[in-house]
């Protein structure tokens, strides 16, 4: 009885790694390096940190962009 549990649960992992290796995670990872960076006043989605002081000159330019974007 057991056997046949333990069976059906190798399955079932069996089947989620497949889907992980098909691009589940591939696809998350994309997304993730498309936005990996949010304006933190308007939460805006860019594409990287070195637009952040761009944005904010051209969105916020009253704001004080934030030291750890500063940089170029
Ligand atoms: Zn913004």
């Amino acid at each position: 009885m057991s056997r046949g549990k333990q069976k059906i649960e190798n399955q079932r992992k069996n089947q989620e790694r497949q889907a992980a290796l098909k691009g589940g995670k591939s696809q998350l990872a994309e997304r993730a390096n498309c936005a990996r960076v949010t304006c933190p006043i308007c939460m805006a989605p860019l594409s990287h940190a070195s637009q952040v002081a761009p944005h904010y000159q051209a969105r916020h330019p009253k704001e004080t962009v934030p030291a750890e974007f500063a940089q170029q």
